[in-house]
């Protein structure tokens, strides 16, 4: 019996409901991944229960030897990972690092550019319900209304006329390819700063998949979590000279004590995606995302932007005459875990939305490979078009069901699995 299921069988039985789901269910939510064993182990460890505010070498606390060795390997680890001058791995999550990004580079007021939150922004990128939107001046660019994709002229004139000290690039959904160095050009040309907020990416990034933002920008956010499956989390890279404001900025200027499990957790992590399998594993990720999409369109799902050249894909659920919301829930019922979105230029509000956004860096993390993906497609495609359909719903549920076990969750044994 474990600890927590002698102190505490309420929580226990919750959690373990959890790790069944987590087996049982095909999880393409495009932001979520599984983390390793190894990371959940030191996630789990002794440094939940250390303070050690300041950073190696400079704590406000005692007794931070050890900290100061966890801290300096994954700082050292992400250096190394992405090529970066500096990095600072307290950010508790990818919101706090993008704060602590916006107070090292500009003054509350400041005028931003960022991607439209409807169409692939962050919340955090100038929501006016977001501390983001009430700081600082964000003007939004948007996707060009017939590719559905950066047009970079675009963002050029909307920056000239707009005059930002801060341009952010990198978003939460949006299927292609970004040009960082295109982006440095124009902010370079119009004298802003260039944030790339890689949180979905950096996985990619990290095994080449996708053009590194670190030679271009002046600094880099991520999340740890996403493509890069580490434990929840975030930090920042950048370049020497930003070095003293991002390290401020996030300690005093935006959080107390760092959270060390989870930055021994990131340090394992950027260890794991060192490894020559790391690249591997990328680009089946791609790969697997470019077979499921061309499986959906082949079923009569429109793609945003006609495709993916990433993890993700953002469907155009009208295409199959219902709204994203109504896919999602649909999906849910049939075990596939996706998330609506909405999709540039919608007509429907984001509470409903048109888009379905799936991505393939969880079922990778799996073993899956394009095989796969082309059954995963045919369940999906089998819900939606019927969404309303119990008996369809449920068969999809079970032969979901039994098709997920025999794909191993990283970090999950033992799981008391429930009859299908
Ligand atoms: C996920 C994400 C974030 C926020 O990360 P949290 O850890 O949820 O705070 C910020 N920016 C982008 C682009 C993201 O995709």
């Amino acid at each position: 019996m474990s600890a927590l299921s002698q102190r505490d069988p309420e929580i226990a039985r919750i959690v373990e409901a959890e790790r069944v789901r987590q087996v049982e269910t095909l999880e393409m939510i495009a932001s979520e991944n599984y983390a390793s064993a190894a990371v959940l182990e030191v996630t789990g460890s002794v440094f939940t229960n250390k303070y050690a505010e300041g950073y190696p070498g400079k704590r406000y606390y005692a007794g931070n030897q050890h900290s100061d060795d966890l801290e300096t390997v994954a700082i050292e680890r992400a250096k190394e990972l992405f090529g970066a001058d500096h990095a600072n791995v307290q950010p508790t999550s990818g919101a706090e690092a993008n704060m602590a990004a916006y107070f090292a580079t500009v003054e509350p007021g400041a005028t931003i550019m960022g991607l439209s939150l409807d169409q692939g922004g962050h919340l955090t990128h100038g929501s006016p319900v977001n501390f983001s939107g009430r700081l600082y001046n964000f003007v939004p660019y948007t996707v060009d209304r017939e590719s559905e994709m950066l047009d970079m002229a675009a963002v050029r004139q909307l920056a000239i006329d707009s005059k930002p000290k801060l341009i952010v690039a990198g978003y939460t959904a949006y299927p292609r390819k970004i040009d960082f160095a295109a982006f440095a050009e124009v902010a370079k040309e119009v004298g802003a700063l260039l944030m790339v907020d890689m949180s979905h990416i950096a996985g990619l990034v990290a095994a080449g998949e996708h053009m590194s933002p670190v030679p271009h920008a002046n600094l880099v956010t991520s999340t740890t979590h996403k493509t890069l499956r580490g434990p929840r989390g975030g930090m920042i890279l950048c370049r020497a000279e930003l070095a003293d404001a991002v390290d401020k900025a996030v300690f005093p200027g935006t959080q107390g004590g760092p959270h060390l499990h989870s930055i021994g957790g990131k340090a394992v992590a950027f260890g794991e995606a060192l490894q020559p399998d790391f690249k591997r594993y990328a680009r089946q990720i791609v790969e697997n995302a470019a077979a499921l999409a061309e499986a959906l369109q082949a079923g009569g799902f429109r793609l945003v932007s006609g495709g993916t050249d990433n993890h993700l894909i953002l469907a155009d659920c009208n295409s199959v005459g219902i709204s994203g919301l109504k896919a999602q829930n649909a999906l849910q019922g049939a075990g596939i875990i996706t998330n609506k979105n909405t999709i540039p230029y919608d007509t429907r509000s984001p509470f409903v939305g048109s888009g379905l956004r799936i991505g393939t860096p969880a079922l990778t993390s799996r073993g899956m490979g394009p095989e796969e993906m082309r059954r995963v497609a045919g369940w999906i495609l089998r819900v939606v078009k019927d969404p309303d359909g119990d008996g369809v719903r449920e068969g999809v549920r079970q032969e979901v069901a039994e098709f997920a076990r025999e794909f191993p969750v990283p970090g999950i044994t033992d799981v008391q699995l429930a009859a299908v």
